[in-house]
Parts: structure tokens; C-alpha cells; sequence
């Protein structure tokens, strides 16, 4: 029996089983190829997944340790922060201690101050002094200036006041700038010999009656303590009855407190006979309080006035 494959081959049985030999050899080495080929991919899909596997192991232990670490940065932030409140607690009570520290300091300072203040400030200066209040005779101010040439009047060359209280006295001579202003100092420090002298005088020119009223005793303590002083005008001069009358007196009750002079007997007042010519130094605050309260000098009771001396000089 033949087998017709073509027309033009025919093979022989033996042939034929000999291709069919080949044909299964080659189909079978190529099935073993795959088997093999599939076994191989099999193989390295199992290390590839064992890697994969291996990596995420790795990946979760790291991220693990990377937890681990924020977590202790943390704690360890955390523990800045309340060391860091801790130290900012006692930063803060060592500045109030130092802060209580230094408060007291300037307490204990200010009250030396005032201390050292009163004992340099001689307390005669706010003291009542008329013919019902009495200076001693011995009395003379620690410090006397002479008043510029230019602030008296013409016929007194030589006037001298408290040292400290010329200042106040000059700023208020020079702070008015109205051509019409001409206040002078006509008298002012008057030592209790000069004051003697002036009295007898009086009593020899007007009796001792007219000269009691008039000028020997009155105020004359009040001028020993070189921080009063008696003003007058070039245009009335000598005629202290006519300054009443001056635009520079009406200056005066105004503004005089502001540099710490007050009018010592007005009109009416109890101890002497009214003399607007005549402002005693009494310090900016005492000053300023007796004008905004319509009151004088010897309205006020002794240990109320006490209570300025300390700024005096302020
Ligand atoms: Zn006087």
C-alpha cells in the first residue's frame, strides 16, 4: 500500500514511518522546549516574588524604624518644649524678683531723696512769717545771687535774692515780651540789720505808728528769707502805691504762679495792710494750687503748706 502525498513523491512505508519519527522527535523536543521554557519563567516569577516579598519586609521594618525615630523626635521635642516652658517659668520669676528688687531700690532711693531734699531744703522757706509768725533774727538764707542789673530798678544797684529762686524770678521777668511789660525788682533780700535800719528810718521820716503799718515790720520776715521780692514799674518807680494800678501788677495776679510766686497780703488779709507789690517764692505746685483755689499764702493752715516744701524747687 502507498501513500500519495504528491504527485510527484511516494513514499515507501519505511520512509514514511521514518518521517513520522522525525515529525514526532521534533514535536516532542519542541513540547520539552516549553515544558522547560515555562519551568524556567516559573522559577524566576517564584525569586521575583521571593525579592518582592523580601523588599516589602524590608520596606515595612524601615518604615517601622523610620516611626520609631519620629516617634523619639518627638518625645524628645516634646521634652524640649516643657524644658523650655520650665526655663521660660524661671526666667520670668527671676526678672520679677530683680523687678521687685529694683522697685524696692527706688524706694528706698526716693524716700533717701526726699530725706536728702528736706534736710538741703531749709523748711523757714514755706514757713508763715508776719507780725503774728515770727523768723529768728539770725536767720540768713544759705545762698544769695545778685539780681541782673537789667531786673531792678534804676536807683538800687545791688539786690540780692535766693540763689535757687533767681532762676524763676529771671524766666518770669523775661518770658513777657509785651513792650508795655516793665516789672522791676525794687527791693528783695533784706538781711533783719538792713531790715532794723529801714524801720528806724521809716519811724524818723513817718512816726513809729505810720511806720509800723506801713513797711518797718510788715513782710519784713518774709524778705530775710531772700525769697521774696517787692516789684515796681520804670513808670512808677519808687511810688509802690501806684503799682496796684500798673498792667504788670493785673500780669502778675495771672501768671506769677506759673513761676512760683503768689501775692503775699491782699486786700483784706488779716495781717497786714494790702501790698500788691509784694510776692514771695513759693514753689510752682503751691503757687499753682492757692491761684486755681482763689486762696492766699495765710489762708492755708501751716501743715497743709508742709507738704510742698519737699518740691519746692520742682
Ligand atoms: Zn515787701
Amino acid at each position: 500500500m502507498y501513500m500519495k502525498i504528491s504527485n510527484k513523491f511516494e513514499l515507501s512505508p519505511k520512509q514514511l514511518l521514518i518521517v513520522w519519527y522525525a515529525v514526532a522527535f521534533i514535536a516532542i523536543s519542541v513540547i520539552a522546549y516549553f515544558a522547560y521554557l515555562i519551568g524556567t519563567l516559573q522559577q524566576k516569577n517564584l525569586l521575583l516574588q521571593e525579592d518582592l516579598r523580601l523588599l516589602q519586609i524590608g520596606q515595612a521594618e524601615t518604615a517601622k524604624k523610620l516611626s520609631d525615630t519620629i516617634a523619639i523626635i518627638d518625645k524628645n521635642l516634646n521634652l524640649t518644649k516643657s524644658e523650655q516652658e520650665e526655663l521660660r517659668g524661671k526666667l520670668a520669676q527671676e526678672q520679677e524678683r530683680v523687678a521687685a528688687q529694683q522697685r524696692h531700690l527706688d524706694e528706698v532711693a526716693g524716700t533717701v531723696g526726699t530725706l536728702e531734699k528736706l534736710t538741703y531744703t531749709d523748711e523757714e522757706l514755706l514757713q508763715k512769717y508776719s507780725k503774728v509768725f515770727f523768723l529768728n533774727e539770725h536767720f540768713i538764707p544759705a545762698n544769695l545771687s545778685k539780681i541782673p542789673a537789667g531786673l531792678v530798678h534804676s536807683s538800687k544797684n545791688d539786690i540780692q535774692i535766693h540763689s535757687t529762686v533767681l532762676k524763676y524770678l529771671e524766666n518770669m521777668l523775661r518770658d513777657n515780651n509785651d513792650p508795655d511789660f516793665d516789672l522791676q525788682v525794687i527791693s528783695a533780700y533784706r538781711s533783719f540789720d538792713t531790715q532794723q535800719n529801714l524801720k528806724n528810718q521809716y519811724t524818723v521820716t513817718y512816726g513809729a505808728g505810720t511806720a509800723n503799718q506801713f513797711s518797718a515790720d510788715q513782710g519784713y520776715s518774709e524778705h530775710q528769707l531772700g525769697t521774696t521780692v517787692d516789684f515796681t514799674t520804670i513808670r512808677t518807680g519808687t511810688d509802690l502805691s501806684a503799682f496796684e494800678e500798673t498792667s504788670d501788677y493785673q500780669w502778675l495776679t495771672q501768671n506769677a504762679h506759673r513761676y512760683g510766686f503768689t501775692l503775699s497780703y491782699p486786700e483784706g488779709n488779716d495781717y497786714y495792710i494790702s501790698e500788691p507789690w509784694h510776692w514771695r517764692f513759693v514753689g510752682v505746685a503751691l503757687a499753682t494750687k492757692l491761684y486755681n483755689e482763689g486762696k492766699h499764702f495765710y489762708d492755708l493752715e501751716q501743715r497743709e503748706i508742709d507738704q510742698f516744701l519737699v518740691n519746692i524747687f520742682d
